[in-house]
């Protein structure tokens, strides 16, 4: 068995077959659990989740990109040999996050995370004042979302790009259960997140070579087992043995597959320990 610890169903990407691509994926033993990175999306993710059991899960956050409105290639990140994907440009729209609507949202039994939310510094405004107040903007915005998967009791889906002193120095300041989702850091910057009780999520960018990042297979070396979750952060980032466009849960076993073979271990082995890490950190199995 198998944990998509962060699949996107309930973005537009599957607004035709999201059920069917769920049903696939649990079809090959792999449950999922759905981020939202809006409101609209962690609803939908908490409405779809409803209609399942304790395989379907859905986590509620405004993810930093949607604080701003702008363009945005969502796989910038990557190189130029990737560029051809880029038909996945969409336009954001500025929100505020609502504590009380999220929370609101959150007493739903399927809800087992905050997120995804955190720091994104890849699209800086030019200028020292422009780029102070975003920033600012970011980390109040994820200040609430910390707070509110307190209240909650809930751990947190950090997304984190090209801003991982920053998000160490914000976690420095409490005790935060969570994951960084699609780990971009440094390995120094992986033992501090280590140190601070953080899990390290891993997709489908390790199977890419990106001049800008640290090569995978080094981080995913010298992280301990127990500390990393899969997921594929579909619809993007598609594993190249997927020979498809857009990306979904099913896939995930592609990312488990090429852990195993980095780590020289099994591939059962990586399955049964993501899963029950995937399962302490989101406590599944109860709803
Ligand atoms: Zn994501």
């Amino acid at each position: 068995m198998l944990i998509d610890t962060h699949g996107h169903v309930s973005f537009n990407a599957f607004k035709e077959d999201g059920d069917a691509v769920l049903k696939r994926a649990l079809e090959n033993n792999t449950w999922v659990i759905m981020p939202g990175t809006q409101f609209s999306t962690s609803q939908r993710a908490v409405e779809m989740a409803e209609k399942y059991g304790k395989e379907v899960h859905a986590a509620i956050g405004l993810h930093p990109i949607h604080l701003e409105e702008r363009e945005v290639d969502v796989l910038e990140v990557q190189s130029e040999s990737v560029k051809k994907e880029a038909w996945m440009t969409f336009e954001t729209r500025a929100e505020e996050f609502d504590y009380e609507k999220y929370k609101a949202l959150g007493q739903s039994k399927k809800v087992v995370a905050v997120g995804e939310c955190g720091l994104d510094y890849y699209y800086e405004p030019k200028g020292k004042e422009k780029r102070e107040a975003f920033r600012l903007k970011q980390k109040t915005t994820l200040a609430l979302q910390v707070k509110l998967a307190e209240e909650l009791g809930l751990p947190v889906i950090f997304h984190c790009r090209k801003a991982h002193d920053e998000l160490i120095e914000f976690l420095s300041q409490g005790k935060v259960r969570g994951v960084v989702h699609c780990y971009t850091g440094t390995l120094a910057q992986a033992e501090k997140f280590y140190a601070m009780g953080l899990y390290f999520g891993f997709n489908g960018l390790i199977f890419k070579k990106v001049p800008a990042l640290p090569a995978p297979e080094e981080i995913i070396k010298n992280i301990p087992l127990e500390r990393i979750v899969l997921e594929t952060d579909s619809p993007y980032l598609v594993p190249p043995e997927a020979k498809t466009e857009r990306n979904e849960p099913l896939f995930v076993k592609y990312v488990a597959e090429e852990i195993a073979r980095i780590k020289g271990i099994s591939v059962d082995e990586v399955a049964s320990a993501t899963t029950a890490n995937a399962q302490a950190l989101f406590k599944l199995g109860e709803a």
